[in-house]
């Protein structure tokens, strides 16, 4: 631990007030959460503090300008205690990536790594061991200098909470193909994890929601004909036996999830094709009886099934298949981000035991 974190702990712990066995997902956060505030042009002293309220001023930049980036990740115990994450320096990477196309200050990579071990160490008894269990952790930075004019603030906050999960089960999901509305477009945020790109979805996904979709798969701004990814996850398609998935691009997330099942596949002898997807090849492979599986990718969900699709009032029923891809990759992913595997990629993240 570096000497200028400073901690302050809570009196006394929440934990027994919580019930692990009917966690809604995101709703309830650790005893600590990590603060670290930006002025006069640089970082300063990070500190780890009882979860709580922020206090701002009305007129702070994030409630006007939607200046803010967040990421998502997750802590894992293994059953002799010991916390793992999975590829944290690429969420590091990535939200200093965001922020910067949010016009953000870089973040300092030691504040970040310090602050999540401690805070980790902290609160290590909201982590449970166990298939399904991980702590889903929640950085994010908010523009806080105070005025309503619209230029980048000069004032940020920094800050990583923290809500225990469980084994997150969608149930059947149908999407639809989107034709009208888009998420991204060329040269704009799509590949940023920025605030208002999640806002500008929640219209077309509830309208989507109304007809009895569960989630909109974006398509090409331009012509609507490439499909590119859902709303909080990238997309997978399996035609035959080779699995397809749309390449990165200033449009699309480069989700982790995305480029560890790519490798993970790959690994199996799996055929992947990282490649734009038609939407017109996919509908065709619907009806001919070829496309096997669909499949989200994000941290949150890991996997998430898809049984059917719409494009254009026409309604397509996937097959249940044997030994899906989708729950064979997930179960591989998930042993091996718990510490239940052998991690041939050198992707896991030991949390160092820290004396708090
Ligand atoms: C977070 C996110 C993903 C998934 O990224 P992971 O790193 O796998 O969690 C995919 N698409 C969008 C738009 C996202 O916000």
């Amino acid at each position: 631990m570096t000497d200028t974190l400073k901690v302050t702990k809570i009196a006394e712990t929440k934990i027994n007030q919580v019930d692990f066995s009917n966690l809604a997902f995101g709703t309830v956060f650790t005893d600590h959460m990590f603060v670290c505030e930006y002025k006069n042009g640089k970082w300063q002293t990070p500190e780890i503090l009882p979860y709580g309220p922020l206090q701002m001023d009305p007129s702070a930049k994030v409630f006007h300008y939607g200046q803010a980036v967040f990421e998502g990740m997750k802590a894992y115990k293994d059953d002799n205690g010991d916390i793992f994450m999975f590829r944290p320096e690429e969420n590091f990477n990535r939200i200093n990536k965001s922020g910067e196309r949010l016009a953000m200050p870089a973040f300092d990579k030691e504040y970040f790594f310090d602050g999540l071990n401690t805070l980790l160490n902290l609160d290590k008894d909201w982590i449970k061991s166990g298939e399904g269990n991980s702590l889903y952790i929640r950085p994010f930075v908010i523009a806080t200098e105070n005025g309503v004019s619209a230029s980048p603030s000069s004032e940020y906050k920094f800050v990583i909470i923290c809500a225990p999960a469980q084994a997150y089960y969608s149930g059947q999901v149908k999407v639809l193909f989107a034709d009208h509305y888009s998420r991204s477009a060329d040269g704009g945020v799509g590949y940023a994890k920025a605030a208002g790109n999640y806002a500008a979805q929640f219209y077309p996904t509830e309208l989507a929601k109304e007809k009895g979709y569960n989630q909109v798969v974006w398509t090409d701004a331009n012509t609507h004909e490439y499909l590119e990814e859902a709303g909080t996850m990238n997309v997978f398609f399996r035609v035959n036996d080779t699995l397809i998935t749309a390449p990165t691009s200033d449009r699309i997330l480069d989700g982790i999830t995305r480029k560890s099942l790519i490798e993970l596949a790959k690994s199996q002898g799996i055929n992947v094709e990282v490649r734009p997807v038609k939407v017109a090849e996919i509908v065709e492979a619907a009806e001919n009886g070829s496309l096997k599986e669909m499949f989200g990718a994000g941290t949150a969900a890991v996997i998430s099934p898809i049984s059917g699709f719409t494009h254009k009032e026409k309604a397509f029923d996937l097959p249940l298949v044997e030994d899906a891809y989708a729950t064979k990759l997930k179960k591989q992913l998930t042993e091996l981000q718990a510490n239940r595997a052998e991690d041939p990629f050198g992707w896991r993240y030991e949390v160092p035991a820290i004396e708090v």
